[in-house]
């Protein structure tokens, strides 16, 4: 590995098309058949009919990855690395795990990335005319198969084949320097570290990249409304805190002064104090994750839901129905099936007490002022593109998206999770350059080789 790794960014173009068509008919295929409905219907027949598929959306999708992660395929020919690359083994070890499905807990390394692109309903159709796309430059394209491959080639990655000499993070590490802190114990430089806040020098880039997800879903909700509906989206102004909006708009007027929610959420607070504890399965989930920590957002803690320091991303008022939607958006690892699920578990949590004092209060109004109801609606969105279409479509019904948009909506934000997660990644490597010396060769290892690939467009 003393050696440098030149690498040749230049492809033939027919290479370029067979690699379209074949990720394209990797994702047809894909959208068609559930392997777990399958199993569990006990056909033999297609279900090898599946996991041959799988093997060869594999085979395709290694094949069709470029020159780069070929000469990391030489470079990896040890340890966890070789068997994600070798698609003969990987077939075998992916009907194994297959027909354990419903027992995943930890999906080995090697097939992650076949139970990620094969997960149904998770708008894997929009992640191919992402990667399918010409306006989508090769080299994000290729960072975004280095995530799904898990070959991207962040320290822990560069430690696995032998490029660096410790797993933990540089990035921290230099933080913690010019801190003057030890930096003895650094967290490792995993992906999931590097697209969390909980690295500070990726903090600013994780939260811009959130915010822009969110920027972008709220237009064509509001722009694509059916007919009849009525919804007022109400302080988008993210630092605008609840009780400055409360006493700015017609929030206010219809539920009460802020004072009266905020008594009624004190009060809950203070009654809930001995009982309240976290949500279910949060311990269980910090112990499953281990090494694979999930990149939650450092600030989403159960405990936070204080007024005014956190608040949802938006409110929103449909007059004509009287509802009060508290919306809030996570952008979350999905390297996990159920990220969903726990994103979800999150929101809720964070905003049980705002949204009960809401209901409380709403509920004692009389008057023209009475039958106002309030929803929580949470969108989750996961980093590398993950989408739940059947949630998603059924928030877009209930905040009255005209249904023939809803489609385009979601394909929208996948995009988007794509583009966000890029630039947080992109973030990453520029930082990393920036501690590089200034007269050292910057192809002096495999890592530093990719580095300069995928930054320079
Ligand atoms: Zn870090």
């Amino acid at each position: 590995m003393s050696t440098g790794v030149t690498m040749d960014d230049t492809q033939p173009e027919n290479d370029l098309r067979v690699e379209r068509q074949r990720w394209s008919e990797a994702c047809d295929s894909m959208g068609e058949s559930s392997p777990k409905q399958m199993i569990r219907g006990g056909a033999e027949f297609q279900r090898q009919k599946v996991l041959n598929q799988a093997e060869n959306n594999w085979k395709a999708f290694l094949g069709s990855t470029d020159t780069g992660l070929h000469r990391i395929e030489q470079a990896a020919s040890t340890g966890a690395q070789s068997d994600l690359m070798d698609s003969t083994r990987w077939g075998w070890s992916c009907m194994l795990q297959l027909q354990e499905a419903d027992n995943w807990v930890k999906p080995a390394v090697t097939t992650w990335a076949a139970e990620f692109l094969l997960r149904d309903g998770e708008s894997r159709e929009f992640l191919g005319s992402w990667i399918n796309s010409s306006a989508v430059h090769e080299a994000k394209k290729r960072r975004a198969k280095q995530v799904i491959t898990f070959s991207f080639p962040c320290g822990r990655w560069l430690h696995m084949i032998g490029a660096r000499a410790s797993p933990g993070c540089e990035l921290c590490k230099r933080e913690r320097n010019m801190d003057r802190k030890t930096t003895d114990v650094l967290p490792p430089e995993t992906l999931a570290h590097i697209q969390s806040a909980r690295c500070k020098a990726q903090k600013k880039s994780v939260i811009g990249a959130h915010n822009r997800c969110w920027k972008y879903f709220i237009g064509p909700i509001s722009t694509h409304g059916e007919a009849t509906r009525d919804l007022e989206f109400i302080g988008g102004d993210k630092d605008k805190q609840l009780e400055k909006l409360w006493a700015e708009t017609q929030l206010g007027d219809i539920l009460h002064p802020w004072v009266e929610i905020a008594d009624e959420a004190e009060r809950l607070l203070e009654n809930d104090q001995a009982t309240r504890r976290v949500p279910d399965g949060n311990q269980a989930d910090k112990e499953q994750e281990g090494n694979q920590a999930v990149a939650r957002d450092e600030t989403d803690t159960y405990n936070e839901t204080i007024f005014g320091r956190r608040r949802p991303e938006s409110i929103a008022v449909e007059w004509s129905s009287k509802v009060l939607y508290v919306l809030d958006f996570k952008r979350t690892s999905d390297r996990r099936r159920n990220y969903r699920e726990r994103g979800e578990a999150r929101a809720r949590a964070q905003y049980d007490v705002l949204v009960k004092s809401l209901e409380k209060v709403a509920g004692e109004a009389v008057g023209e002022n009475s039958g106002w109801k309030i929803k929580l609606i949470i969108f989750v969105g996961g980093t590398c593109g993950s989408v739940h279409a059947e949630t998603l479509n059924n928030n877009l019904k209930e905040l009255g998206v005209i249904e023939s948009k809803r489609n385009t909506v979601r394909k929208g934000l996948v995009h988007e999770l794509r583009n966000a997660q890029d630039t947080v990644l992109c973030s990453y490597f520029a930082q990393r350059s920036g501690e590089r010396g200034e007269g050292r060769r910057w192809k002096s290892t495999v890592g530093e080789a990719f580095q300069g690939l995928d930054y320079l467009e």
